[in-house]
């Protein structure tokens, strides 16, 4: 289902011959351009630019590195299945109304046709030329609807089954979120938790992110030291204050 909204939507976009390009992002996270022109058997510019054709859609997100030892930009990229939905979802309800349009005048108006040249007139029409066709003269015939109207009906059908699984999809990526956002959520609280636990072993880690740890707890030990000295200079004061109030007893 996913696949064919998909098919759907990018063709007109890349053409029928650069589908393979989607199917070597479905499914997968930052995929590397210089692999994906490779597998395709374009040049980097050529994929490049019908990748920037898709992400003019957003239908695709990137990211960027620099390649240390050339020098240069790598992108990597990401089919984003949410806004895939959300436009096959917008074509749908563009189709549906159409459809439904359709429907509404084919069921409401008598249309003539003319079995010669196969021209079609609406009622109004054909009754203002005595029921004769406006090119050749003869006489217009009622048109037989029926099998078009079911053949619209069940379009009409079909499109609103189709507007209801991509709802269920997004429904799906929407919880999807929810939860992974509910699990980084967790593992910062955890995170800050062992910080508080393990002062020792903050020293040892070399990752980025802990050197400001680090760097608090040092500080933490300076604030310590600042306020054992004043606790000793408070002391020595008070010793001197016993002193001066024993001189003044004697
Ligand atoms: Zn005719």
């Amino acid at each position: 289902m996913y696949e064919k909204l998909l098919i759907k939507l990018v063709e007109p976009i890349i053409g029928k011959n650069n589908l393979i390009l989607i199917d070597l992002l479905k499914d997968k996270k930052d995929v590397n351009e210089f692999k994906l022109a490779q597998k395709v058997g374009l040049t980097i510019n050529q994929v490049r630019n019908l990748l920037y054709k898709l992400y003019s859609h957003n239908i695709v997100s990137f990211v960027r590195k620099k390649d240390k030892r050339k020098g240069w930009y790598i992108y990597f990229w990401t089919l984003n299945k949410h806004k895939v939905l959300e436009l096959a979802k917008n074509q749908g309800l563009k189709e549906l109304e159409q459809l439904r349009h359709t429907l509404k005048s084919r069921e409401h108006k008598r249309f003539y046709i003319c079995k010669e040249c196969g021209i079609e007139l609406a009622e109004e029409n054909a009754l203002h030329n005595e029921y004769l066709c406006t090119e050749c003269g003869q006489l217009l015939h009622l048109k037989e609807d029926k099998a078009h109207l079911n053949d619209v009906i069940k379009q009409i059908d079909r499109v609103k089954k189709e507007i209801i699984t991509i709802d269920n999809e997004l429904e799906k990526i929407k919880l999807e979120t929810e939860a992974k956002a509910a699990k980084e959520k967790k593992k910062v609280k955890k995170g800050k938790k062992k910080k508080a636990k393990g002062k020792k072993k903050i020293k040892k880690v070399k990752k980025k992110p802990r050197k400001k740890k680090v760097k608090k707890v040092k500080k933490k030990k300076a604030k310590k030291k600042v306020k054992h000295k004043a606790k000793k200079k408070v002391k020595k004061k008070a010793k001197k204050k016993k002193v001066k109030k024993k001189g003044k007893k004697r």
